[in-house]
């Protein structure tokens, strides 16, 4: 079996003689026998930390968690400074966190139940491997976008009784936040923790409506009804 591999110097295809693995695995077999020069991210290997994402034929998935496929074109997370070769750089993305304010602004005292826990445990859950964002069409046309962990991330403190101040993150998320999103569900696909990231940006958009916020997109539509 070949995979290709989309290097920083061009494409190019390894003959594996090993078939069943996964890509990690596979990744690691081509650098100790074929190409010691192969660059790519990996720490936990078992789907836990997010570091080894990369997309395999157009789609992100974690290579320690993927088995490879005959043909299959292995490429970096898109929208990320590629380092070398599969390795990106993630920081800068991650600074999309700072501009959703991802984090209690006013804590208060609250009563947790097991109830309130289950609304945004799933949330709890983002191992930060940016999937979701190098899916994100949105980003192709305003590289600005906050995005969907960071969006994710609003909504996991949004809906903590302990946020004594809900409107501060919903004030930071309406600028290249909510409204940007189309809702197409590439996030929500790809991601290897069963998040929802564009759920979690419709409940947002609820929430901003109960602060007054509508969606600018509508307001400015032409209806055709202009003359009347
Ligand atoms: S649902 Fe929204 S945030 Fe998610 S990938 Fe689509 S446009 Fe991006
Ligand atoms: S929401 Fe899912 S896909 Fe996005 S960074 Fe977190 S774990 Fe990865």
């Amino acid at each position: 079996m070949t995979i290709t591999v989309q290097k920083s110097n061009g494409r190019v295809t390894y003959s594996l003689p090993i078939e069943g693995v996964t890509l990690l695995k596979a990744l690691y077999h081509i650098k100790k026998s074929e190409d010691n020069s192969l660059t790519f991210s990996s720490n936990c290997r078992s789907g836990v930390c997010g570091t080894c994402a990369v997309r395999v034929n157009g789609k992100e998935v974690l290579a320690c968690s993927y088995t490879i496929q005959d043909g299959d074109l292995v490429e970096p997370l898109t929208y990320h400074e590629v380092e070398r070769d599969l390795k990106v750089n993630k920081q800068k993305r991650r600074e999309t966190l700072k501009s959703a304010t991802a984090w209690l602004q006013a804590p208060q005292e609250a009563t947790i139940t097991p109830e309130i826990v289950t609304i945004s445990e799933k949330q709890s859950d983002c191992i930060l491997c940016n999937s979701c964002y190098s899916s994100c069409p949105v980003l192709e046309v305003n590289p600005n976008f906050i995005g969907p962990f960071a969006l994710t991330r609003a909504y996991r403190y949004s809906s903590d009784p302990r946020e004594g101040s809900v409107k501060t993150i919903i004030d930071n998320i309406q600028t290249n936040g909510i409204w940007d999103c189309t809702l197409c569900g590439n996030c929500t696909e790809v991601c290897p923790q069963g998040i929802d990231p564009k759920m979690d940006i419709n409940m947002l958009r609820a929430t901003s409506s109960q602060f007054g916020y509508s969606d600018p997109n509508f307001q400015t539509m032409d209806f055709g009804f202009g003359g009347f």
